[in-house]
């Protein structure tokens, strides 16, 4: 039987990679809800190419209630999340809720409530696949290494993230002071959309990573390391107790880790092309945190737990808009979200409207702080 496969998010980057693999394979699989914000356009010819699907857009009245029905009435077998931010975590909850499993893009989800997410998953027998595409490689190495439920996992003494740097790498702080919107928004290695990009020049994605890792394998955070490399090949490692590393290795191309995601647990071949090493230099150095506080605040934040990591993506995204307004300049992304995180975050157990509350308020903050 086909598998019916939800795209939410079908008109960024991480939609347009999954509708690739899933045309791939009509055998298998079939689209049946396409959604998207604000491109009209794009939606409409995306529902030429797949006219079975059920098509949303989710800037209308009501536009957030119409996705997560239409989540709800098409019960997808596996919903593919490329909302980028906060606005995904109730689109993935949904899913889970209509029994769908999650190819897991929307690394805000794990961030804000994994804790969340992932009771819920366990009880409704889901499974949620990471898409982003360390943790799709940490998820498979582990799978290998400790264990498909984890019986194992003392044997894993690290999780390295890595990272490409982003486009401002090399630049000293002095240069990252002037960066424009333009300079930020060229990344060397990936093609993404603005936020993530963004995200990528200020290192707050591999801050958010850290907190998603933590979270997802359930490791404290001063057993997540992060190291820089810049050709984005080596998606990520894990290093096991006896000393030994253990890396995932291919094309910096989102289609492999949705590939992976798509057909978990089962291994199929893949058409997209492989690596070869003829010419291919693999290099790797030490992040610098002074420059990229980013990431000294989200080893706290998944440290200190509870409301820390909603708060540290609230004030982030916050900083982002208005960084993308030309509102602020660059570096005030990382003191908006030092000042946000300087609040009180503490809690227990998470619940949707705790999440929410805090995410309002921290936006609030951040916004005191900008206008
Ligand atoms: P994008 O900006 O290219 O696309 C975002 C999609 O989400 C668009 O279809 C947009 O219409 C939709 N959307 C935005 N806001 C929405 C809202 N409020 N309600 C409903 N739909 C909304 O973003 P992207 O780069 O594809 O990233 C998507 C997610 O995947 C992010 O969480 C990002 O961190 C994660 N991710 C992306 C990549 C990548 O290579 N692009 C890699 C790893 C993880
Ligand atoms: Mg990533």
């Amino acid at each position: 039987m086909k598998k019916r496969i939800a795209v939410l998010g079908a008109t960024g980057s991480i939609g347009k990679s999954s509708l690739d693999i899933i045309s791939r394979d009509s055998e298998n699989f079939e689209t049946v809800l396409l959604t998207a914000r604000s491109s009209r356009s794009k939606l409409e010819e995306l529902s030429k190419q797949f006219p079975h699907a059920v098509c949303v857009l989710a800037d209308e009245t009501n536009g957030k209630e119409k996705l997560l029905s239409a989540i709800a009435e098409t019960k997808p077998d596996i919903t593919i999340n490329g909302i980028s931010g906060a606005a995904g975590l109730e689109p993935s909850l949904a899913a889970i809720n209509a029994g769908s499993h999650l190819a897991l893009a929307n690394k805000e989800t794990i961030v804000m409530a994994g804790s969340l997410a992932i009771r819920s998953a366990k009880e409704k027998n889901i499974n949620i696949v990471p898409v982003d595409s360390e943790h799709s490689a940490i998820f498979h190495l582990l799978r290998f290494f400790a264990g498909q439920d984890g019986e194992k996992k003392e044997n894993v003494s690290e999780i390295i993230l890595t990272a490409s740097g982003g486009p401002f790498r090399n630049l000293t702080v002095k240069d990252m002071e002037n960066a424009t919107v333009k300079d930020a928004l060229a990344h060397p290695t990936w093609n993404m959309g603005p936020k993530i990009t963004i995200d990528s020049a200020s290192m707050a994605n591999k801050g958010l990573e850290i907190i998603e890792a933590c979270v997802f394998f359930n490791m404290p955070s001063e057993k997540i390391k992060v190291v820089i490399h810049p050709q984005s090949v080596v998606h990520s490692m894990i290093r096991l107790s006896n000393g030994v590393i253990y890396a995932q290795l291919s094309k910096p191309d989102m289609r492999h880790p949705i590939h992976d995601a798509l057909y978990w647990p089962v291994t199929t071949k893949s058409t997209l092309e492989p690596i070869s090493f003829d010419s291919l230099t693999l290099e790797f150095s030490k992040p610098d945190t002074d420059k990229f506080p980013m990431l000294t605040y989200a080893w706290e934040a998944a440290k200190r737990g509870g409301l820390y990591p909603c708060a540290y993506n609230a004030a982030n995204e916050t900083a982002v808009t208005a960084f993308l307004e030309q509102k602020i300049k660059f570096l005030d992304i990382p003191k908006i979200t030092e000042y946000v995180m300087q609040a009180d975050w503490t809690c227990g157990n998470l619940d949707l409207e705790t999440v929410l509350k805090a995410d309002a308020e921290a936006r609030q903050r951040a916004g005191s702080f900008i206008f």
